[in-house]
């Protein structure tokens, strides 16, 4: 498979019998696979089970996909949440009967990977979306092991690791639900290390916690609140923040794949879809949008039994879907990779990240 086809999801790793593929960082921080080659015994798991080469069939899916308008009842779950704190509730519900819940959180080192808990206290940990490729690590063979055993779990991730991980276990498990997200595109872990070395340079001290698509100003405006060891705050929206500026204009740093992800559109390979309801009407509803809206699509029947136990501790609307996708252009269509990208990369060792993304926006002013 061409490199910039891979979607770094992982499941090689994972299902190489004999342990020998290991996930490395390439020169723009990307995990790609490294097979050793010596010791390989030719068994090609890592081909048929590759989501890109060997695409899932479509599963079973409701007849009529449902979009809904959402959002958590509980004020401070909605608030904390990136858009209207569904994941948290479905989560919530998932531990409460015994089961477990596998998504993204930062490590020590603020680094962003999968990890799976049965503990109720650790859904903070788990929620809000981080804006870079998570590494996925031995997340499937984990979940695996836990639906073998009989045990209920639920795993979000990106579009690429729900296909991951469904094509790793090659069957379907009534015990499992899974949630991926409308993706917009995986950013560069070294992209966004050096953003906060250059934040931590500027603050003069260590950064403690990351907060994307922070709501004091606002659902919309994407603030990013980074705190400092130093007790310092920094706070900036989508226009002016350089992390946010060069995810989201300028198109400098996701994964090569995604600008052409094989992902994309409906039907999709989760039980429910989460994501941002942009432009979503509640006109007649007496609701503070600015706290966050979630639009839930509803994939299959598992996805839709599970999203009914909810129906107390969150607010729903059915809304018709091709209204509600039209503001979200990413459910549809793969975000190209911006002209300035390879400078980008080419420059991003030696250069400060802010110093660089203010050439990059002075060059595209000219
Ligand atoms: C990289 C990225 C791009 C996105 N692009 C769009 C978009 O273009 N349009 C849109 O409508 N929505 C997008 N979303 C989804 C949106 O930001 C919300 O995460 C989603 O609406 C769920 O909100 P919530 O309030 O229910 O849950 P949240 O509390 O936001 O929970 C987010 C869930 O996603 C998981 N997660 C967070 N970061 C990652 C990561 N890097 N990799 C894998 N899993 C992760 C968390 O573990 C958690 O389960 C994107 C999310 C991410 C992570």
């Amino acid at each position: 498979m061409e490199k910039n086809k891979c979607t770094g999801c992982g499941v090689c790793e994972n299902v190489c019998p004999k342990g020998n593929i290991s996930m490395e960082s390439d020169s723009e921080g990307f995990l790609y696979p490294e097979i050793d080659v010596i010791n390989c015994i030719s068994c090609e798991m890592c081909v048929t089970h590759c989501p890109v080469i060997n695409p899932l069939e479509s599963t079973e899916k409701l007849k009529e996909l449902k979009a809904y308008a959402a959002w958590s009842r509980n004020k401070e779950i909605r608030y904390n949440s990136t858009s209207g704190g569904i994941f948290s509730e479905l989560a919530h519900m998932i531990i409460l009967q015994g089961g477990y819940v596998a998504g993204a959180i930062y490590d020590e080192n603020l680094l962003v990977h999968h990890h799976i808990s049965n503990c109720k206290d650790d859904i903070i940990k788990l929620r809000q979306s981080k804006y870079v490729q998570s590494k996925t690590g031995k997340i499937y063979a984990r979940i695996k092991k836990i639906l073998d055993d009989g045990k209920l779990a639920m795993f979000v991730g990106s579009p690429c690791q729900v296909s991951g991980l469904n094509r790793f276990l090659d069957k379907k498990y009534k015990n499992l639900l899974t949630c991926d997200f409308i993706c917009r595109g995986a950013n560069s872990p070294k992209a966004y290390l050096k953003y906060l070395l250059s934040l931590e340079n500027k603050f003069g001290s260590k950064v403690e916690r990351v907060w994307f698509k922070n709501k004091k100003n606002g659902w919309n405006k994407f603030c990013t609140k980074i705190e400092f060891e130093n007790g310092q705050e920094y706070y900036a929206d989508r226009y002016t923040d350089p992390y946010m500026k060069g995810y989201l204009k300028y198109n400098l740093f996701i994964r090569p794949s995604c600008s052409q992800c094989q992902f994309k559109g409906l039907p999709r390979y989760s039980d429910i879809t989460l994501a941002d309801y942009w432009g979503v009407n509640l006109r007649d509803e007496n609701v503070d949008i600015e706290q966050g809206i979630s639009l839930i699509i509803i994939n299959t029947k598992n996805g839709k039994a599970n999203y009914d136990l909810l129906i107390k501790r969150i607010f729903r609307k059915e809304s018709d879907l091709t209204d509600a996708l039209k503001n979200n252009q990413c459910a549809n269509v793969s975000i190209k990779h911006g002209i300035y990208r390879d400078k980008f990369f080419e420059e991003i060792d030696e250069t400060d990240f802010m110093e660089l993304i203010k050439n990059i926006s002075k060059e595209r002013e000219k």
